[in-house]
């Protein structure tokens, strides 16, 4: 199942395959070994701009976006049909460069195929609005393409962050730039054959490969774009806004997490453990909704955290490949550094070690970013591995007094992206959801989304809305048109 020969990947500009034009290029690392699978080219600014002049002269010649939506939906189809065909090697892929398990890379590639299905259907659906104003006139509203849109992917989930925003905004009738993240291109290269093999039209979506400080900030600098949507980092996200004020572009962010997993001692004792392993270790803590800070209350609390310890030392530690991995490594040696470092944090700050804390070697791990499932104890609100964001298989697990206290400990965070609430008192389960300052929050479950529902977060989680209507919205401009029924001067001056 893995990679047997290195690849090379080119980078998609106005219909052609092109190598950088410095000849640069970067390797690109499988995480479970850290052995080079492949190369990828390294753009240049230079790059960036070839490509943000064809998405701009693809979306001005109107050859994408004044296709009628039925014609744009049956590309989308083909996609999702495609990415069906070639589920089993983007799995692979996916696997091999980013290392996520077998059963994770393979939902991904289901997903983004459901996501493209869904844009399609919505696409041709009934949109825009009629107003009753005096009757001699006529106001409507209409949906607009936004224009060109740069789509910044971060590593996490390579292919599917890529889908959720490339389904929305092609079936919108935009052009766009795609850049995803330096260290996890490769499915984003197979995605692009996949647009090319169904025949989309030449610099309709443009693929560009390099740093984010180089070539995605040319993205966000550049007047020809009109709309930037970027998941990643907070601090990135920042930059970004600030940076696209310049043009007064539109700019939709996806970002950062720390969120709630409140359990209450009449909860279901373990599906709430269970679900609360599979809120953190799932992509090994990778995600950007992951449950980091478990809240568990008072008279439960030790037996909680016994068991929890217990599983969570169990969970299976391996090669994504492995049909036995439970969880993969992390993606790259710098963000394993990054995470190691947050675990010496935790132990200066006083935190107690249940249980990790230290990367995996043993059993041939030791050439791959292995970090055991870590679980902190006897944390207080002030401390960083508290407060910041760690996207790492490692939690912190709290105390709570009463329902009051639970509400105030989840919502002392900058972010405000996720939050879960375990108890089998309903009206309880929704009082707390209700005062959580969050975007996406579940009832006695964890990390199921739909691509129906609006992904996005509160306070510094973010800015707008992927998935569902509201994620297409944010590649539509609302344009007012208003009718003169009786065209006749209107006399407002006397001569
Ligand atoms: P990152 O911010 O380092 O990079 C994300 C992307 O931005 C990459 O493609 C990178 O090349 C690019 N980039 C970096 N600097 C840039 C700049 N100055 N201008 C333009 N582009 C730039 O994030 P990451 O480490 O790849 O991903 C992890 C982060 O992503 C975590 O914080 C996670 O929470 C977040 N994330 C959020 C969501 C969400 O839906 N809210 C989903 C997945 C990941």
């Amino acid at each position: 199942m893995e990679i047997t020969k290195t690849v090379d990947l080119k980078m998609y500009i106005n219909g052609e395959w092109k190598n950088a034009t410095s000849g640069d290029s970067r390797p690109v690392i499988n995480p479970a070994d850290g052995k080079v699978i492949g190369y990828v080219a390294e753009g240049s600014v230079n790059d960036m701009k070839e490509a943000i002049e064809a998405a701009r002269k693809a979306f001005d010649s109107g050859i994408w976006s004044e296709l009628s939506a039925a014609e744009r939906a049956n590309y989308l189809f083909k996609i999702a049909d495609k990415l069906e065909e070639y589920q089993e090697e983007l799995t692979r892929l996916e696997i091999s460069d980013n290392g996520k398990p077998f059963r994770e890379a393979d939902a991904d590639v289901m997903d983004a195929a459901a996501c493209f299905r869904y844009y399609a259907g919505l696409i041709t659906k009934p949109d825009g609005e009629t107003y009753h104003v005096p009757a001699d006139m006529q106001a409507m509203v209409i949906k607009e393409p936004v224009g060109v849109c740069g789509l910044i992917v971060p590593w996490n989930y390579p292919l599917l962050m890529g889908v959720w925003k490339l389904a929305p905004a092609l079936a919108a009738g935009n052009t766009v730039v795609f850049k995803p993240s330096e260290v996890t291109p490769i499915t984003s290269a197979k995605l692009v054959e996949i647009f090319e093999e169904v025949g989309l039209p030449k610099g309709v979506c443009n693929l560009v490969f390099g740093a984010g400080a180089v070539v995605g900030n040319e993205l966000v600098e550049n007047p020809l774009i009109d709309k930037i949507s970027f998941t990643g980092g907070t601090v990135t996200g920042k930059n970004i806004m600030r940076k696209a004020a310049d043009s007064v572009k539109k700019v939709s962010l996806e970002l950062g997490g720390k969120s709630p997993n409140i359990i209450f001692a009449d909860a279901d004792f373990e599906t709430a453990v269970d679900y609360a392993l599979f809120g953190i270790f799932a992509g090994s803590g990778q995600i950007c909704a992951a449950g980091s800070r478990i809240l568990v209350e008072e008279s439960i609390y030790d037996r909680f955290v016994e068991r929890f310890v217990e599983r969570a030392q169990k969970i299976k530690v391996g090669p994504g490949h492995d049909p036995q991995s439970e969880m993969g490594p992390l993606v790259s040696s710098e963000h394993l550094e990054k995470v190691l470092s947050y675990i010496e944090v935790g132990k200066q700050e006083g935190a107690r070690l249940a249980c990790g804390g230290n990367r995996i070697t043993a059993n041939g791990l030791d050439q791959g970013y292995f970090v055991e499932p870590t679980v902190f104890v006897d944390v207080t609100s002030s401390m960083k591995i508290v407060q910041e964001e760690i996207f790492g298989p490692v939690v912190v697990i709290q105390k709570f007094k009463d329902e009051q206290e639970a509400i105030q400990l989840a919502n002392d965070s900058v972010y405000g992206l996720a939050g879960s609430v375990f108890t089998i008192d309903g009206a309880k389960a929704l009082r707390v959801i209700k005062k959580l300052r969050a975007g996406i929050t579940w009832i006695n479950t964890y990390h199921f989304t739909f691509n129906e529902a609006p992904w996005g977060g509160y306070k510094q989680s973010g800015i707008g809305r992927g998935l569902g209507t509201y994620g297409l919205e944010e590649y539509q401009e609302v344009k007012q048109i208003n009718i003169n029924l009786s065209v006749e001067p209107i006399g407002w001056f006397e001569n």
